[in-house]
């Protein structure tokens, strides 16, 4: 199911995507079952119950409900699905292509990094470039959302951990990340987290080892790869990651990007305010982006 969060009328939901409607998931569960929370982040730490509850709404749905509950999904504003999440964590070189244009190898270990939660904007929200930074870049990324409190998890039981799926851009400044020599400050300005349009429920989204993902900057086909080409899989980057630290619900896991980004084009090919940088990623959908 896709799970989205949205405005309709100045009022905020969260809900189920269905054939272009949305449907609010709190409302849904009121005259069928229970009293849902209020937040899309307080329903996500439900653990396996959310993503069972979601099954069940949608299975009840009577058309009645869709006429009441429900509007149409151009009416709405789509919102970035995890706006408070406990930690962004990502991923660095964790693809093979993208580690060759770079001119480097694939570490043996996963290389981790982390940026602010405060850098987070949702679909069609602006990349804003400060006038100091002249080389901002994108990143398509897979990402994955953390259903359950995690340590020590093996690879095998990892899947039990994820809530979803959704799409991550994650942007960056090139002349302070390389010129640092460590990312933070370079990749954690305000907005340079763009993360939706929606979550994708785990079981909707069995094939996440072999996804398209695609990057276009107006247009033009930038990266074009397939999360076949990860070094690190889900299941592996979640167990490293919670042989470090805690995983919590709502913690957003950015799996690192394939080739085809700005700086390693020849030559480099930065964004410039006015750019649209679209990421599609087979079986969730389209995150857009311009910057300003
Ligand atoms: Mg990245």
């Amino acid at each position: 199911m896709k799970i989205a969060r949205y405005r309709y009328k100045q009022k905020e939901y969260y809900g189920i995507i269905d054939e272009h409607r949305l449907l609010s998931l709190p409302d849904l569960a009121k005259p069928l079952w229970r009293k849902l929370p209020s937040r899309l982040e307080d329903f996500i730490a439900l653990g396996d119950q959310s993503i069972e509850i979601v099954g069940r709404l949608h299975t009840n749905i009577r058309d009645s409900d869709v006429a009441t509950f429900s509007v149409p999904e151009n009416e709405a504003s789509l919102l970035a699905p995890i706006l408070n999440p406990p930690k962004i964590i990502c991923l660095g070189l964790n693809y093979l292509d993208h580690a060759a244009e770079t001119g480097k190898t694939v570490p043996k270990e996963p290389i981790f990094f982390m940026k602010p939660r405060t850098a987070i904007i949702g679909p069609d929200e602006k990349i804003v470039k400060p006038d100091f930074v002249r080389e901002l870049d994108y990143e398509g990324e897979l990402a994955v959302i953390v259903g359950k409190r995690a340590k020590n998890v093996s690879a095998s039981e990892a899947g039990k951990y994820v809530f979803g799926y959704t799409v991550f851009n994650d942007v960056s400044a090139r002349e302070i990340q390389f010129g640092d020599k460590q990312w933070t400050r370079g990749k954690s300005f305000d907005t340079f987290a763009p993360i939706g349009p929606w979550i994708v429920t785990k079981d909707q989204l069995t094939n996440t080892d072999d996804l398209a993902v695609r990057t276009w900057v107006n247009g033009e086909l930038r990266q074009n790869s397939s999360t076949r080409n990860m070094a690190f899989k889900i299941d592996e980057i979640i167990h490293q990651l919670s042989r470090v630290m805690t995983l919590e619900p709502c913690d957003v896991i950015a799996t690192g990007t394939p080739a085809g980004v700005g700086f390693a084009m020849t030559p480099p090919r930065f964004l410039k305010p006015g750019d649209v940088v679209r990421i599609e990623i087979e079986g969730i959908g389209v995150l857009e982006n311009q910057v300003a």
